[in-house]
């Protein structure tokens, strides 16, 4: 199972994550490391709705590859940096 979108294959300086570890296969970090969020950030910064779709997709994926780690943990990794400008509900 490959998460993410590879459509151009990854550089050196692409922060894909590594699996089964979820690694960042750049800079060996735990996946997403900061350059991937402040990138991330940048991407999405007009539809952040998209982007918690994406964090969410690697988040079920991540959950199964890493099955030891707790769930709160990982959501925290994965989705609790993601700073919110405002509440919707
Ligand atoms: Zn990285």
């Amino acid at each position: 199972m490959t998460p993410g979108a590879k459509a151009s294959g990854p550089g050196p300086d692409e922060h894909v994550p590594v699996t089964p570890d979820w690694m960042c296969g750049s800079c060996g970090d735990e996946w997403p490391c900061a350059p991937k969020r402040s990138r991330l950030l940048d991407e999405y910064q007009a539809d952040r709705a998209s982007l918690s779709v994406y964090l969410g997709s690697c988040l079920a994926a991540a959950t199964q590859d890493l099955c030891h780690a707790p769930v709160s943990s990982l959501q925290d990794r994965f989705i609790g940096w993601v700073p919110r400008s405002r509440r919707t509900c």
